[in-house]
């Protein structure tokens, strides 16, 4: 069932949004060369805390970590570790934050150092896919609509769309009703309302839309090694379109 969220929860939810925004802010600076992906964990961690919320994913399944750092070829549910930044990675930092009982989702895909020309083009064009399918969103419109513009873009731009893993209602729960796929035909899917809060995240392969889990249960990595890159805004359909609650023009 897809919850149509109250004004209360709404302004929870925003304020766990802002938190997320927040905590990525925080982080920028120390993405650099050297620091390791658990010192990232640890500095969001705090922050997290620090504004009065706990790190969605810690224990999240036995999610062992604040954040999930994901470097390279890996896509999603990287662990922090003590593994150094190298200049040109790339890394994406998921990061969820738990306001009195709401949750705010938001990945981002960061450059360290001086990074390649291909994986600035991945970068560059899975963030945009992010809004693509976000520009989507609206009262009546249906969740096909958004995976379907998201898969037009990454084809037209010769990348993967990574299907085994999918977007999400986002509540009292960090993940609800509905899926919210990267892929799918228009005029399909359940329809929007006012009041639905959805995390859209595009996951994008350099090469092909392949992935496997490693050995520990978390990681999921690509088929042929090269880069993936992840965007992901969490944001509340409104009475003409879409509020995003995770990003720069949420105030709290
Ligand atoms: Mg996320
Ligand atoms: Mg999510």
């Amino acid at each position: 069932m897809i919850s149509i969220k109250s004004e209360y929860e709404l302004s929870l939810l925003k304020e766990a949004g802002h938190i997320v925004y927040l905590t990525h802010q925080y982080l920028k600076p120390y993405i650099k060369p050297g620091i390791t992906t658990k010192e990232l964990d640890k500095l969001a961690e705090d922050f997290i805390r620090s504004k009065g919320a706990t790190p969605s994913f810690l224990n999240y399944n036995g999610f062992p970590g604040s954040i999930c750092t994901s470097i390279n070829n890996e896509v999603v549910h990287g662990i922090p570790s003590k593994r150094k930044l190298r200049n040109g990675d790339i890394i994406s930092i998921d990061i969820g934050a738990c306001y009195k009982g709401y949750h705010g989702d938001s990945a981002w895909s960061y450059g360290v150092g001086t990074i390649s020309k291909e994986k600035e083009y991945l970068l560059k064009h899975t963030e945009e896919s992010l809004y693509v399918g976000l520009n989507e969103i609206k009262p009546g419109a249906r969740i096909g609509d958004i995976g379907a513009a998201i898969e037009e873009y990454a084809k037209y731009h010769h990348l993967g769309v990574v299907k085994e893993l999918v977007g999400h209602g986002v509540g009292s729960h960090l993940h609800e009703d509905p899926e919210v796929p990267n892929y799918g035909k228009r005029n399909t899917g359940p329809v929007l309302k006012e009041g639905m809060v959805i995390a859209v995240e595009p996951m994008l392969n350099l090469g092909t839309a392949e992935v496997f889990i490693l050995d520990d249960d978390w990681t999921i990595i690509t088929g042929d090694d090269k880069p993936s890159a992840h965007f992901e805004h969490t944001v509340a359909v409104t009475k003409d379109g879409y509020k995003i609650l995770t990003g720069d023009d949420n105030c709290g």
